[in-house]
């Protein structure tokens, strides 16, 4: 059972539009806080977007995540778990960038994980693009490589940009396999599609033995047959969950730099994580939010109701 003090400001108690917005209405626990100890999902914002490439906007995505978080419940509604009754979560807060320095902020980020690793803390983190999921692997897969189910339309397996550089939000899992923090045959990419530069990324998965399902696989198929087959490709060892917003169809998500059209509907966006239930989830995170491209803050409603499945899923396994 949790404690008390990590109880969420219920709706009950305090309109949902009052107060100091924090992930979910979760006390906010700094790393220095001695109350830290007791934390075992730490929910954190990585306001970051250093590495986009094409339409930036993802280092305001914490912020605006948490303010739509308010209007998430304590019960899901679709299974029953109530994560919060089981495990202590808290917000860590942000992870502190430097803006104006890429390398400097891939440091600051791996020290930050690195020290909620060492607290015994399970990570769900708001971003962010997807580079923050690299410094976030180097923090975590510190006892050997992890497994990871990835959502996503787009591998992020490609080797460099703009004739050489090798940072950027289409490159963290190429990384991640060269620094073994990922074991690439443990890795299933799925719902990728979209126009292309290249087979780089693909001739990449090929060579290591990454297994992508694409959206036309994915919907051929369906996704409690795709999802035992994820399940099946982690099995049960320490898996990593990275859901890129860009995997939802643009128009229920539209909020992002990078959309592709053709994509699963905000429904099948929820029963995707559902369906990972009973897996040993030791980190996640929910990508690529732009705020600027979310007129309506649909995108972040969204964004934050898969951090909710994950969430579930994730203290369900600690119960
Ligand atoms: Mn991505
Ligand atoms: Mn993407």
């Amino acid at each position: 059972m949790s404690d008390a003090f990590f109880q969420p400001v219920s709706g009950m108690d305090l309109p949902r539009f009052a107060g100091v917005p924090t992930f979910m209405r979760l006390p906010h626990v700094s790393l220095d806080d001695p109350r830290l100890a007791e934390v075992q999902i730490g929910l954190i914002g990585a306001p970051w977007d250093g590495g986009t490439t094409n339409r930036p906007g993802p280092r305001h995505g914490p912020r605006q995540l948490r303010d739509l978080s308010t209007m998430i419940r304590a019960q899901n509604g679709a299974t029953g778990v109530r994560p919060f009754e089981t495990v202590n979560c808290a917000d860590l807060g942000d992870v502190a960038p430097n803006p104006a320095d890429l390398m400097d902020s891939l440091d600051r980020m791996h020290r930050f994980y690195a020290r909620v690793k060492e607290a015994g803390i399970r990570p769900l983190t708001a971003g962010g693009d997807h580079l923050c999921s690299l410094p976030i692997l180097r923090g975590i897969a510190s006892d050997g490589p992890l497994g990871m189910v990835h959502f996503d339309s787009h591998t992020d397996l490609f080797d460099s940009y703009f004739g050489g550089t090798k940072f950027t939000h289409g490159t963290p899992f190429r990384r991640a396999v060269e620094e073994g923090l990922l074991d690439p045959k443990k890795v299933v990419q799925i719902g990728i599609r979209g126009t292309a530069y290249d087979n780089d990324d693909l001739d990449f998965a090929a060579a290591t033995g990454i297994r992508i399902i694409r959206i036309e696989e994915f919907f051929a198929r369906g996704i409690p047959d795709v999802m035992a087959e994820a399940r099946e490709i982690v099995g049960t060892g320490p898996t990593y969950l990275s859901y890129d917003i860009d995997f939802i169809d643009p128009a229920f998500a539209p909020g992002t730099g990078t959309p592709e059209v053709g994509g699963p509907n905000s429904f099948q966006a929820l029963q995707v994580v559902r369906e990972l239930g009973g897996l040993n989830i030791v980190g996640a995170d929910m990508v690529e939010v732009s705020p600027p491209f979310d007129a309506s803050g649909g995108t972040a409603f969204l964004g934050v109701s898969v951090m909710f499945e994950i969430l579930c899923i994730m203290a369900a396994q600690a119960a």
